[in-house]
């Protein structure tokens, strides 16, 4: 794990003034969580830690800051990055990345499942295997068996934008694991793909019954950042508490489309899950929407935005046009 590098970066970067601020992760409550760190002075570049629970998007942590800030970026954090600055939300020059290439992270909800309820108080890692241990009990698991939905098919693990790197990239094998199983990647998305429209929406309906509709997928998720989101304005009031499930139900589709284009299937928003939902198996349809439509995907590039933020006078919805672009529209299709 590469720690020692990242706090010896943190520490240097604070000390010669190139940035304010260092963003990474410090250790959670139990072993299984980590929690972000702000780190301002060089002697506190110790509390930093890397290990295989960083599964908070610390991107969404840059907003709304007028810093200079350092920040810890694996794979995904990076293309959030980028998808900041491609929405305009900070600008590249106040940004010092620290990338780092990422393995993946576990579970910790399939760790708990697994485990029952036996208290883990030390987790090693071995090549790709996994040894949970704590009182009077260890045991051993192949490491793709306990980690996260989105690692398990990422196909972007080193960082896309980055000015110092931690370590090598995640080399060749581990990249082509990653694209053999983007063959069935999707499997489960297909699936739903064959079912009717009654079955999927059965299956949807059911799957957020357990949404407590506390929000921490939302809070936790990089692309959402609307100053007021729609679930907390009162006027009109979207939805009551407890959630009736056709409320809950609501909000991850309205969620789900306001990140279509944009998402990056980093799984924060399911890590950050009390109860354990699979929501990205709705965000996952969408991406591969947008993939199969545009040949697009979030976050890696930034000379390049989301389809659906752009309008061609070529494209064939021409509802948002004023006459007079209309006319254009058609003279140049002429
Ligand atoms: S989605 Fe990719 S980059 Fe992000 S934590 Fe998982 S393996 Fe790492
Ligand atoms: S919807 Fe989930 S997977 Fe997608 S960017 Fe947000 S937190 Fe990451
Ligand atoms: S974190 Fe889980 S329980 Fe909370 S709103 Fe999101 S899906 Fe529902």
């Amino acid at each position: 794990m590469p720690t020692e590098a990242i706090r010896s970066i943190a520490a240097k970067a604070l000390e010669e003034k190139r940035v304010d601020l260092v963003i990474g992760f410090t250790p959670g409550a139990t072993t299984l969580i980590t929690q972000p760190a702000f780190i301002e002075e060089s002697s506190a570049a110790g509390k930093l830690i890397w290990n295989d629970f960083c599964v908070s998007n610390l991107a969404k942590h840059l907003l709304r800051r007028d810093k200079k800030i350092g920040i810890i970026a694996n794979g995904c954090t990076s293309r959030n990055i980028v998808v900041y600055i491609v929405e305009s939300q900070i600008r590249r020059e106040d940004i010092y990345i620290i990338g780092v290439p990422c393995q993946g992270m576990l579970d910790r909800h399939k760790i708990k499942a697994l485990s029952g309820k036996k208290k883990i108080k030390d987790i090693r890692t071995e090549s790709d295997r996994v040894t949970l241990s704590g009182d009077a009990f260890t045991k051993e698991y192949p490491r793709r068996e306990i980690l996260r939905q989105s690692c398990l098919y990422c196909r972007h693990k080193n960082p896309v934008i980055y000015d110092i790197l931690v370590g090598e990239p995640v080399g060749r094998s581990a990249e082509r694991r990653g694209d053999e199983d983007k063959e069935t990647a999707d499997q489960d998305i297909e699936v739903l793909e064959a079912q009717s429209a009654e079955e999927r929406l059965e299956y949807f309906r059911t799957l957020f019954d357990r949404c407590k509709l506390c929000y921490a997928c939302r809070n936790a998720c990089p692309v959402c950042y609307c100053p007021t989101c729609f679930t907390d304005r009162t006027d009109p009031k979207w939805f009551d508490k407890p959630p009736a499930s056709g409320d809950a139900f609501t909000f991850h589709l309205l969620r789900a489309m306001h990140s279509a284009g944009r998402c990056t299937d980093c799984g924060a928003c399911e890590s950050a899950c009390p109860v354990g939902i699979p929501i990205t198996k709705l965000t996952r349809k969408l991406n591969k929407d947008i993939r199969t439509l545009y040949n697009f995907e979030a976050g890696l590039s930034i000379e390049t935005p989301s389809p659906l933020s752009v309008y061609d006078l070529e494209d064939p919805q021409d509802f948002i046009l004023t006459e007079e672009l209309k006319k254009k529209a058609k003279t140049s299709a002429s």
